[in-house]
Formats: C-alpha cells, structure tokens, sequence
C-alpha cells in the first residue's frame, strides 16, 4: 500500500465507523463510475485513489462501472481506454460492470414507481418542461399530465419502450414535489427516449434512463455500501435517497460528497479537453501538455507518481485549486530514484579539441546513479569532436558565469578539463564552434596539482552519439486559472507551451531506450521515449520533468543578459544611425 494512504480523511472516519457499528455487515464495496464519453485525466485519478484505496484498506471491493446510459456521446475506444488506465494506475478489478447490464432491471424498476403511483408520464415539450420547472428563487408548477392514471402510464410508458413516439414526445417523471427548494427534487425526468444505438446494448432500447436513476440503482444493486463522489452531487443526494428508499432494493448505499481535484494552468472538464483536442490546440487526447492520463502518461509521468499526488493532497469538502508544481515535484522524486543518469546535448555547439590526438577514441567510466552505486557504471566514448550545449557558452560571460568561455576552464562531466582557445562564428556573427585544448592529466575530472574549475557541463562525442528529436512543453495556460478574466478559456492558452528541438545529440547508447522507462539527462531534466512518434531512424524524446528549478533559473537570468546586451547593442547602433542622418 501507498505509504500516503495510512493517513485518514473524513472519508475514512467514517467507513471505520460505519465498520464498527457493524453497518453492512462490515462489508466496504466502492465504485468508481466513470462515463465513457472521454478519456480520463488526472481528476479522475483522485477519484479512482480514493475508491480503490478504501476498498483495499478496508479488504472490501472496488468496482468499475461504466455508467453507460447516454448512448449518444459514449464510445467503445473510450471504455477501452478507460480500462486500461485504471489498470496502468495499478488497481486490480473483477470483470468490467456497465450500468447498461441493468437496463432490464431498471425498466421494472421504473414500472414499479408507476404502479406505485409514484412516477408519470409527462407530455409537456422540453420547453414548458423547463418553464414549469420554476427557479432557484420561485417554485414550481405541477404538470397536467401529474395526475394521469396508473394504466394510462403503464400504457404509455410500454409504449414509448416499443419505439412508437419520437424523442421528446413523452418522459417518465417521479412525483415528488414540484414546490421543493431542491430543484432536482421536482418531478424529475427518469426516462426518455433516445433512438441511438448504444455501445452495448445496440438498438435494443430506445428509450434510456436518466443519470440520476440509474446511478443510484446500480449502486443498490452492486450492493455498493459507500458510494463516493465529487461535490456537485450534493444536492443530488435527496433524489438518490428518495428512489432507493421508494423500491424493493438488495441494499441501500450511502453517498458520500468530496471536493473535485482541480489544478493551476490546466483545466480538468472533459468538455473543455474536447475542445482542445476538436480545435486543434493540442496533438490529439494523449498529447503529452493535456492532464489527461494518456497525455501524462505519455509525458513520463509513473503511475506510483500520480497514486502519490494523489494521496498527498488528501480528500476533503473543502474546494481548492493545486499546485501544479506539487503534481511535478512527486515526479521528480519518483525518477530521482529510479531513472538512470545520461548525457544529452540538447541544443548543440561544437567543440574541437585542438591537442586530443586525431582518429582516437578513448572511453571512460560514468556512474548510471550518484547515489546508488547497485544501478552501476557505463562507458561513454571521448574524442577530439564533442558537442556541448550553447547554454553552457558565453562569449562575454557575467561574473557569475561559472561555465565557458574565452579563456576560462571548465571540466567535462566524466572526462577532462578543458580551456577554451579560440571562437568561431559565421558571417552572422553567430558562434559555430569552439577550439579548445584538453589537459591529458585531468582525466577523470580532477587535476593532479589541485587546481579547481569553477563548472562542470555535459557533453557528448560527435562521432560516437544519437541523433533525436527532443520535445519540451511548458504549462498549457498562461493563467494560474485559465478562466480568470477571460470570456473563453481558450484565451489564455500559452501558445509557447511546445518546443521542438529536432537536432539533439544524446549518449550513443540512447538508441537503445525504451518506451516507459524514464532517463535523466544531467542537468536537463528527465525524458522518456515518446510512445507514439518515434522511429529507430529517428528517436523522439519528451520531457516529463525539468530537474529542480536551479538550472531552470540560471538559464532564465542568462536569457534576460541577452536579452539586455541585445538592448545595449541596438541602442548603439540606432545612436550610429542618427548621427549619419
Ligand atoms: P468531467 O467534469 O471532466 O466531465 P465527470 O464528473 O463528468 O468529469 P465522470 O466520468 O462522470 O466524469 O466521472 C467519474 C467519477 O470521477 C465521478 O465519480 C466524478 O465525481 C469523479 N471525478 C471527475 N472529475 C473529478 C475531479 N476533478 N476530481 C475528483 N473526482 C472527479
Ligand atoms: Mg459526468
């Protein structure tokens, strides 16, 4: 078990409890009940925790249901999917449920309510349906089809069963109470009909039960004993009550609101990832920014990492919005521990070392983990052509530059130190190469008189290393709350949020990586293969994670330096242009 888990929740207090009242004989069985019109993302991840957790704390069950009775929007490659991520997480399961194996059941469920005069049909239009329906502030009015008789609604409702009214036509409501505050209490919709084809069911039925109805039904029915779920459904929880406790049920669970996940720069709703996906922003459902769990999992993320976000942030009814940052820093410490050490070169500059004897290729020893020496060593090839990373250069260095530069030492990770001799640049003006020269003696990293270097950087052989495409992704919204002050979401979306890096040079034995298992690159951040585009021919690596933000900084002071020198520059230029005109 997740070692977060062992602390409790107000969920928790209350299953323990229930336990010892001996309330359901002692039983725990949970659900997790997922509508299959979309992928998951990470929300539903907290869901999914929770249920499975408490089941398998409490050595009960957890199901996983489908609840299937919308047949327009749900499809079968997402119940596919949905499957194979609760299992990715790591949760075991019985066979798949699907509230559409009750649809006989519910149907004399349904009759049952008729005949006790506790539900009829209704032959209002939607329009007056919702007119009659009243608002927070003003009740409602009773429809004048509430009094029809039960013969006429078993008539009718056998009716509507074997396809004679079109959609819209007539629906089947509860008569509970029209003047309630509770505006999921009046009259509520239990059936219409819909003439789709459905997933599983084909076109067996054409009439199809409301959310509300067979939710709690199926949760009767699995003998669910805690039926948990977000907080959206409090004012639900009447109406559920009011149906079991109406019929002749095997059980009569109890539900349980939490507050929903939601998390900064993202947003979690099916219907917003839809619209990414539908209009283009992002690569398709699995794309690697998205919170989906197919996009995460691409991405790199482990499912002990997401198990672990999830139980830190812990369930309650308060609603709150996370950090992002948490969500990274458990994947962080997940690689930390188990992903091997390499070297990538991810935005190369050439190297030449002028006194390192031409056509020779040497290899030294490079340890796959600093601090477990059990994942052991490597051998990386050195020569006289070496990338390192344009980062890693300056031509006018501040004072706090510690890596290279005109003149100045530094130590290659795992190899020598060396002393930049000369740069050369193109007719741009940009640098293209460097000339340096080695000190045979520092093989290693440490020089025999002492001397120390102020930077170590990583490097790779020219001759001897992997061609890759590297992608990195930054947050998908500019806005910790994408919503915030903006008509649409949509608006705020960070349009640098994917950078393509396509001549990456990485350790030769990158060519050998494996799809989901995570690398780090010192200094650069953790990487996996990407599961969907890369070839032999040509690798494709993400980034799932930067490493802690010190590199991030450094490289973001760097770029402001820049980014004033080019102010400097063109300041001068412009006072040149104005003295000539
Ligand atoms: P969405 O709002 O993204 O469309 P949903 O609630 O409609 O999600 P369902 O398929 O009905 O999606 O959700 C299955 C279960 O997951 C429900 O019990 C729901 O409460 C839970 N769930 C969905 N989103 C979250 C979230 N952000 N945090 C916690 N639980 C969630
Ligand atoms: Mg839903």
């Amino acid at each position: 078990m997740d070692d977060a888990i062992k602390k409790g929740h107000f969920i928790e207090t209350i299953i323990t409890k229930d336990i010892e009242n001996n309330k359901n004989d002692g039983r725990v069985v949970t659900r997790f009940p997922p509508e299959p019109n979309g992928f998951l993302h990470i929300g539903h991840a907290k869901s999914i925790c929770l249920n499975f957790n408490m089941a398998q704390k409490f050595n009960g069950k957890c199901n996983l249901r489908f609840d299937d009775s919308n047949p327009a929007k749900e499809k079968q490659i997402y119940i596919e999917s949905i499957i194979s991520t609760v299992k990715w997480l790591g949760f075991e399961f019985d066979t798949p449920l699907y509230a559409s194996n009750y649809f006989d059941r519910l149907y004399e469920f349904a009759v049952e309510l008729i005949k006790k005069g506790k539900a009829y049909v209704c032959s209002l239009t939607p329009n007056e349906i919702r007119e009659y329906r009243g608002t927070l502030t003003e009740v409602g009015k009773d429809s004048p089809y509430r009094e029809r008789p039960v013969e006429e609604n078993l008539d009718l409702f056998e009716r509507m069963k074997q396809g004679e009214f079109e959609e819209g036509i007539h629906t089947l409501r509860a008569k509970i109470n029209m003047k309630s505050p509770n505006i999921n209490l009046r009259d509520p919709i239990i059936y219409r009909v819909k003439k789709a084809s459905h997933p599983r069911t084909g076109t067996k039925w054409v009439i199809y039960p409301m959310y509300d109805f067979t939710h709690c039904l199926s949760d009767a029915l699995e003998m669910i004993t805690h039926s948990l779920c977000s907080l959206e459904f409090e004012d639900h929880r009447p109406l559920y009550d009011w149906i079991i406790d109406q019929l002749e049920t095997p059980s009569h669970p109890q539900q349980i609101e939490f507050a929903r996940m939601n998390i900064n720069y993202t947003v979690l709703s099916k219907r917003k990832l839809q619209r990414l996906v539908e209009e283009n922003h992002v690569s398709g459902w699995d794309d690697p920014r998205l919170p989906t769990l197919e996009g995460i999992r691409r991405r790199g993320y482990t499912p002990a990492s997401i198990r672990n976000f999830c139980n830190t942030i812990g369930v309650s009814k308060k609603d709150s919005r996370i950090d992002v940052g948490l969500l990274e820093s458990c994947i962080r410490d997940d690689l930390n521990k188990i992903a091997p050490r390499m070297m990538g070169v991810i935005k190369p500059l050439k190297v030449i070392i002028e006194n390192y004897p031409e056509g020779r290729t040497e290899t030294l020893d490079a340890a796959n983990h600093p601090q477990k020496e059990e994942m052991g060593k490597r051998q990386v090839s050195f020569s006289k052509e070496l990338y390192i990373e344009q980062d890693d250069f300056m031509e006018d260095p501040p004072k706090k530059f510690f890596r290279l530069g005109p003149g100045r030492e530094v130590r290659l990770r795992y190899a020598y130190f060396v002393t930049c001799k000369d740069v050369i640049k193109n007719e741009k003006g940009n640098v293209t190469q460097l000339i340096c020269t080695y000190d045979p003696e520092t093989k290693g990293g440490n020089a025999p008189d002492g001397r120390k270097v102020k930077g170590t950087i990583h490097w790779v052989d020219a001759g001897h290393c992997t061609d890759a495409e590297v992608r990195l992704y930054d947050r998908l919204f500019k806005d910790e709350d994408p919503e915030q002050g903006k008509q649409d979401f949509l608006e705020n979306l960070n349009t640098d949020s994917l950078e393509i890096l396509s001549n990456c040079k990485l350790e030769k034995c990158l060519e050998n990586a494996v799809p989901e298992k995570a690398y780090q690159f010192e200094r650069i951040g953790y990487f996996c293969l990407d599961t969907k585009d890369s070839t032999k021919e040509k690798p494709v690596f993400n980034r799932t994670v930067t490493l802690r933000d010190a590199w991030a900084k450094i490289t973001r002071q760097q770029l402001q330096q820049k980014k004033q020198q080019a102010k400097k520059k063109n300041k001068k230029k412009n006072k040149k242009k104005n003295r000539k005109s």
